[in-house]
């Protein structure tokens, strides 16, 4: 029998992205309703604002989208009070559009590590030659070392606060990374609205940074994968020729620019998530990192990190076990702040671990 399987590119052989422990597998042991503080999503759903613009877009689904991608990119502008932004099918879809923009096969991208497993995914699904450098001991950036590191690549990327460590990166560090690189700076800013640091206004001096946001975090819209960047002007007509036509469908569309205007939402969400910080802080048993973000990183050693996800959800707390991130000692796990009772469920179940 004819195959193409031997055609497949060396990179995209074997799986993609698994769930290291799904609530669909966890239902089969027989708990239906787990603690989900795995994925850094938004405990209290989506705004009900998006979810009306969701069923009166419903009934436009039969046309392809026309002005509903600027429509968002004008609401994104005006409610952040930039001047240009992107957006595309989540903020992972913004960064294959813009790593497709620049990089040709070799073409250097540097990462600070450990962070977000996306960027390096993307860059070497473009043949891409991926240059790792690594946070200091206690994950912040050594501008120098970045610098160094970014010396000839036309991209690199940093996330602050970073996934899964939590360090929020000073708007000076970033400064003085523009200041010396001459490539592009992606600043992957996911969790920006839990930290209170506004990194826009390097926008208005530096030509060469992009700013990396997404609704599927604070706005409660991982489901509808709707990201956006802020972007330098002339950037804007090269993004639009490398996306992908209609890439971002009229219900998600919608749903953004709904979920924008919903202030009372994003509010209560940043508030659940700062109340719960400091309180499981205090009572952890373990070290808890400090964090910019709606999750913590927590070091469970002498545990592993998959062993102590494997017990909280057999106690019916899904957790992210940190192992599989390349650059960090594999006794963390990450959880993210969750609804009242999921947080509860939480410091109980590590109580008895
Ligand atoms: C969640 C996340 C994203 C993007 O998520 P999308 O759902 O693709 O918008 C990007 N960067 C980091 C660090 C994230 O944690």
């Amino acid at each position: 029998m004819k195959s193409g399987e031997s055609l497949v590119r060396e990179q995209y052989r074997g799986g993609g992205y698994r769930y290291a422990i799904s609530p669909a597998s966890l239902r089969e042991k027989g708990i239906s309703r787990p603690a989900r503080l795995a994925s850094n999503e938004n405990p209290f759903g989506p705004s009900p604002a998006a979810v009306k613009a969701i069923s009166r877009a419903a009934s436009q689904v039969h046309r392809y989208p026309d002005m509903e991608a600027l429509f968002l990119v004008s609401a994104i502008n005006e409610h952040f009070g930039v001047s240009d932004s992107v957006v595309g099918v989540g903020m992972d879809g913004v960064i294959e559009t813009i790593l497709r923009v620049f990089i040709a096969p070799g073409d250097r991208v540097v990462i600070s590590v450990p962070t977000f497993s996306y960027y390096r995914l993307a860059a070497e699904c473009l043949s891409a030659e991926v240059v790792p450098v690594m946070r200091e001991d206690d994950f912040a950036v050594d501008p120098g070392a970045f610098i160094d590191a970014a010396r000839g690549s036309k991209v690199s990327f940093l996330c602050t606060p970073n996934n899964p460590t939590g360090t929020v990166t000073p708007v000076e560090t970033v400064e003085e990374i523009l200041n010396g690189i001459d490539g592009m700076l992606f600043l992957d800013n996911a969790y920006g609205e839990f930290s209170r640091i506004d990194y826009t206004s390097l926008m208005r001096k530096y030509r060469n940074l992009i700013i990396g946001r997404t609704f599927s975090k604070v706005y409660g819209l991982a489901g509808a994968r709707v990201g956006f960047a802020f972007v330098p002007p002339w950037f804007v007509p090269c993004y639009e020729t490398a996306a992908t036509p209609f890439a971002l469908s009229i219900i998600s569309a919608a749903a953004a620019r709904a979920a924008l205007s919903d202030r009372e939402h994003t509010e209560k969400t940043v508030l659940q998530v700062r109340q719960w910080i400091r309180k499981i802080s205090e009572e952890c048993r373990y070290p808890v990192l400090p964090t910019g973000a709606n999750f913590i990183l927590i070091d469970v050693s002498p545990m592993t990190g998959d062993v102590c996800a494997e017990l909280l959800a057999s106690k019916g707390v899904l957790v992210r076990s940190c192992s599989s991130f390349p650059g960090l000692p594999d006794h963390y796990i990450r959880v993210n702040i969750g609804a009242d009772w999921e947080n509860e469920l939480f410091l109980e179940a590590v109580e008895t671990l």
